[in-house]
């Protein structure tokens, strides 16, 4: 099967013809498959260790066409989602206490088991998820790890009721309509001068946008961080209110500058949202199709695969990548 794969940290992905992985588990034709910004700090190395050579990709949706003798999920023909959580021990005391997202042994799809770039993969039937028949596969898509990782951050800011967001890529711009569905208020902040993502920003209709350098028109009950970029966590715990939270989405940031404790003390709460858990996929995605969430996508061959990558790294797309084998 004709499959993209990194073989290094650093080096762009090359195509590969790899042997049809085993059906092992449940082997599913990929329809499409989003390209996250964790894809690039795989690619680039900033996360440890991956699997290599490796196949990318947590954002899958797609057909199962095989499954092993003892799998008791799922038929021949149907059409499930696999998302960054690709297993977990179930023993330990984090996945004993409803947080399998911070399981030690956990294994991740696109970084310790081959992921979505490619013709076909193979996934645990117990982390994959059945689609709502009103999206269609690209659209899909960017559900898995924007929609869900997006999710799980929003619901660590409690209930807020004016939320701030930083950044507007894939998580935000899926986010920000569940927090207008939920009836709460919405202020957006982007990148200084960046004019298209303001403008991409107001599209999701917040009551104000503005640059992540400006102060909003009145203090946050909460903020939600999905830019990579340390020097917001000031920026945010400054433009959030006594008791307020600062939630910060992202898997990798660039060091966060010292900060003077005067604007987290008050009973501000920093905290980073890590991976999801199963609970979160089965809630978001029931949750979805009933708020009317819409996915902005650009789509790609499978072969465009370090084209969609280079697009993501340079913030040339609005809404997400989303690759089609
Ligand atoms: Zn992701
Ligand atoms: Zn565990």
């Amino acid at each position: 099967m004709r499959a993209q794969v990194l073989t290094a940290a650093g080096r762009p992905l090359a195509v590969a013809e790899l042997p049809a992985p085993h059906p092992g588990p449940l082997l599913i034709a990929v329809r499409a498959c989003a390209v996250c910004r964790t894809d690039l700090h795989v690619v680039d190395g900033e996360l440890p260790d991956p699997k290599l050579p490796l196949v990318p990709g947590h954002e899958i949706i797609g057909i199962v066409v095989e499954k092993g003798e003892s799998v008791d999920r799922f038929a021949l023909g149907d059409r499930v989602g696999v998302p960054w959580l690709g297993w977990t021990c179930g023993v330990c005391e984090y996945c004993r206490s409803g947080r399998e997202n911070l399981c030690a042994r956990a294994r991740f799809t696109g970084y310790q088991i081959d992921g979505g770039y490619a013709k076909l993969t193979v996934a645990d039937r117990r982390y994959c998820f059945a689609i709502d028949g009103r999206y269609g596969d690209v659209e899909a898509a960017p559900l898995m790890c924007a929609g869900l990782i997006g999710y799980r951050t929003l619901r660590m800011a409690g209930d807020a009721r004016l939320i701030g967001i930083y950044g507007f890529g894939a998580a935000a711009h899926i986010v920000a309509q569940v927090i207008r569905h939920q009836g709460r208020r919405l202020f957006a902040f982007t990148r200084p001068g960046d004019v298209a993502a303001q403008d991409f920003a107001r599209s999701l209709g917040p009551e104000w946008a503005g640059g992540s350098d400006e102060q909003p028109p009145e203090p946050l009950d909460a903020a939600l961080i999905f830019a990579p970029v340390g020097t917001l966590v000031p920026a945010a715990l400054v433009a959030t209110k006594k008791g307020g939270t600062v939630v910060s989405g992202g898997i990798h940031m660039s060091d966060i500058p010292s900060f003077p404790y005067r604007i987290l003390w008050e009973e501000r709460v920093l905290r980073s949202v890590a991976n999801l858990t199963r609970r979160d996929a089965e809630e978001f995605l029931a949750l979805a199709p009933e708020a009317g969430i819409r996915t902005e996508t650009v789509t790609y061959p499978l072969a465009g695969a370090n084209q969609a990558l280079a697009d993501l790294r340079n913030g040339a797309l609005q809404g997400a990548a989303v690759l089609i084998p």
